[in-house]
């Protein structure tokens, strides 16, 4: 009885939006009794990150009627997550996030089931992420959130006129909080812009000029930061500074707080000197409630259709009173993670060998260290050894027949991309076409160019 009442009342604002037409609903919107037990039967959900938002992404996901979930982090509860990371306990400290996680939230919701991987996104292989209908994104790195939107986006494929094929479109959800400020966007890719389309949201972080630090110090940050990255240099050859350790940050925190004596500047403190350090920003337990709240509505409206989509990036500040906006930005058409793949045009005699040492000199791509999948199937695998062992034969075959004799198609390639510092690991996507056969011609590949 108990446990019925508990049922009706879970589910009573679900039943509200999703068995009543409105005039907000998407266009595939059908009222009807049986989608809550669809959302509970056949969608799957990859939550990416157990910490402050993933916390928040699997409760508020699985109070929303989603009952098949999957979790995927790969830190250990710390002490100093406690604070807000509200499903772990004291004697949680040391265990694997994303079990603890996945485990409270069972334990409190009937019927969920959630499927926790202690592990990298990048030791998971990309048919791992194939399965899910959405994936959301609970980060705190811009590298994790380029890698994961690289892999849906991976999925991808277009027809031949470059339009996006509806059914190989793979949602994302992200929430990014920091302090008192956040967001929530969604990504459906090849129709609304995909993390890379809009990279430069995400500018490079702000370093002090070391000349600064060095002679004219004008905040307590500065102060900190000639300790840590000028002075312990000088007193300790050679010995690198480890942020973990309580002596060393204590040193730096002496020092900092020597300097800004002579020059006069107040503010330094320890957790300051933490902060600048460590590059912490201090997690707010309710910027994450409410940008977890609106990735999770996002998420079941994309399940549903039950109300159109946010279109398609919410900013969220609460500095001061509160703020919020939406803004829809729009498509880079040129983009290499969520356009049709970066075109290549071979021929039919290039080996695999020859088609890596290509990438490495492509000038969109610059692609070092790579492996190379076509369809599911490994054509070279970097790592492991034995994978490596395994797919070196195939170097000295022609790619075209690697690839099952296929005038063109896309293959994947993951590696290293860029020059100088501007590298960065990544996943794409590459529209291999073979020259001079037959079936293909030129104005088959005129609207790919
Ligand atoms: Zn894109």
């Amino acid at each position: 009885m108990a446990d019925s009442t508990a049922k009706s009342s879970r589910t009573r604002d679900l039943i509200k939006l999703l068995e009543r037409r409105g005039p907000l609903v998407g266009a595939n919107f059908s009222a009807s009794s049986e989608t809550i037990g669809d959302i509970k039967e056949f969608l799957n959900v990859l939550v990416v990150g157990a910490g402050g938002l993933g916390c928040e992404l699997l409760k508020d996901l699985a109070l929303s009627g989603f009952q098949k979930l999957e979790v995927i982090d790969m830190d250990r509860i710390e002490v100093t997550n406690l604070n807000r990371q509200f499903l772990f306990r004291l004697e949680d400290v040391g265990k694997p996030k994303a079990e603890v996680a996945a485990k409270r939230v069972m334990e409190r919701i009937n019927g969920v089931e959630i499927r926790h991987h202690f592990c990298r996104i990048e030791d998971k292989p990309l048919e791992f992420y194939e399965k899910f209908n959405i994936i959301v994104l609970g980060l705190d790195s811009i590298e994790a959130r380029s890698y994961i939107n690289a892999v849906a986006c991976g999925f991808l494929e277009y027809d031949s006129d470059d339009n996006p094929i509806e059914e190989t479109m793979k949602a994302m959800v992200d929430g990014g909080t920091e302090g008192f400020k956040g967001h929530a966007r969604v990504i459906l890719p090849g129709l609304t812009p995909c993390f890379e389309c809009t990279i430069w949201l995400f500018p490079p972080q702000v370093k002090f000029p070391l000349c600064t630090l060095a002679e004219t110090p004008r905040n307590a940050a500065h102060c900190i930061e000639y300790a840590h990255l000028i002075k312990w240099d000088e007193v300790h050859s050679g010995k690198s500074f480890d942020p973990d350790n309580p002596d060393h940050m204590q040193w730096v925190y002496t020092e900092a707080a020597k300097r800004a004596e002579l020059f006069g500047i107040q503010g330094v403190t320890y957790s300051l000197t933490q902060g600048v350090v460590k590059n912490i920003i201090p997690a707010i337990a309710s910027t994450n409630a409410i940008i977890s709240a609106a990735c999770s509505l996002e998420t079941l409206k994309i399940a549903t259709g039950c109300s159109k989509l946010l279109s398609n990036y919410l900013t969220y500040n609460g500095v001061e009173g509160l703020h919020t906006k939406v803004t829809e930005f729009v498509r880079d058409k040129d983009c290499l993670v969520c356009g049709p793949g970066v075109l290549i045009e071979l021929d039919a005699s290039v080996t695999l060998k020859k088609f890596i040492d290509m990438l490495k000199d492509h000038p969109k791509l610059f692609l070092t260290g790579v492996s190379i999948t076509y369809r599911g199937k490994n054509l070279y695998m970097r790592a492991p050894p034995v994978l490596e062992e395994m797919t070196r034969p195939n170097l000295d075959f022609q790619l075209f027949e690697l690839m099952d004799r296929t005038p063109k198609d896309i293959i994947h390639v993951t590696g290293t991309a860029g020059k100088g510092e501007k590298k960065q690991s990544c996943l794409r996507k590459l529209r291999v076409v073979f020259k001079g056969l037959d079936g293909v011609t030129d104005l088959d590949m005129a609207g790919g160019a």
